[in-house]
C-alpha cells in the first residue's frame, strides 16, 4: 500500500542564538517537536545554553552552517532551506528560515511542510543496540549512503542488509552532495 500523504497544521518550531552562537531561546512547543522526533536529548532545558556546535558533528557541515551564518550576519538577512526530520514511521517534510538580525542574533523558524506515514524503520528506532559499524545519513534530507551513492533509507535496507542485521549501525550524520550543492547555492546567493 502507498503511504499517504497528510497535510497537517502549520506549526512552527523556533529556536535563536546569540552572537557567541549559543542557544538562547526557544519556542513554548519546542520541548514537544523533539520528543515527537525521538530527541528527548534535545530538550530546551537540556540545551540552553550550550553552543550550537555541540550538536552538528560533521565537520563540512559545521563549515557549510559557519559560512551561512557569516553571510547572513553581514547582510542581516535570512535564507530558507528544505530539510526532512522524520522519525521512525514517519517521514517529515520541513522548511526552515533561518534570519540574522543587527545584533547578530540569529533565529530558526522550522515548519512541518507535510508528513508521510511509513512502515517503522528499525534502525532508526532511538533505543535500538548499535555496533561499531557506521551507517552514514544526510542530515537535511535524510538520505544514507550505499557505496557511492546516497538513497531513501528504504532502498537501503536491502543492500545493507538492515533487516537481519543486530545490533544494528549507529547512524553519523553527514551531507550528501545535492545537499552541501544546494546550501552552497544559497549562500552564493547571499553574498
Ligand atoms: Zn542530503
Amino acid at each position: 500500500m502507498q503511504p499517504t500523504s497528510t497535510t497537517v497544521q502549520l506549526d512552527t518550531y523556533t529556536y535563536s542564538i546569540d552572537t557567541n552562537d549559543q542557544l538562547i531561546s526557544f519556542s513554548a512547543n519546542w520541548d514537544g517537536f523533539a520528543c515527537a522526533n525521538e530527541s528527548r536529548h534535545l530538550q530546551a532545558s537540556h540545551i540552553k545554553e550550550h553552543s550550537l556546535w555541540e550538536f552538528i558533528s560533521n565537520r563540512e557541515t559545521v563549515a557549510l552552517y559557519r559560512e551561512l551564518l557569516t553571510c547572513l550576519r553581514d547582510r542581516g538577512t535570512s535564507a530558507g532551506f528544505h530539510y526532512r526530520c522524520d522519525s521512525p514511521d514517519l517521514r517529515r517534510f520541513m522548511h526552515m528560515d533561518i534570519s540574522a538580525d543587527e545584533q547578530g542574533f540569529v533565529t530558526f523558524v522550522s515548519q512541518v511542510v507535510r508528513t508521510e506515514p511509513r512502515a517503522t524503520i528499525e534502525v532508526l528506532l532511538p533505543d535500538a543496540e548499535r555496533s561499531e559499524e557506521l551507517l552514514v545519513m544526510c542530515g537535511w534530507c535524510k538520505k544514507v549512503r550505499v557505496d557511492s551513492t546516497w538513497v531513501e533509507i528504504e532502498a537501503a535496507l536491502e543492500p545493507l542488509q538492515l533487516m537481519d542485521r543486530w545490533p544494528l549501525p549507529a547512524i553519523s550524520h553527514g551531507i550528501c552532495e545535492q545537499c552541501a550543492e544546494a546550501m552552497e547555492r544559497q549562500i552564493e546567493a547571499i553574498q
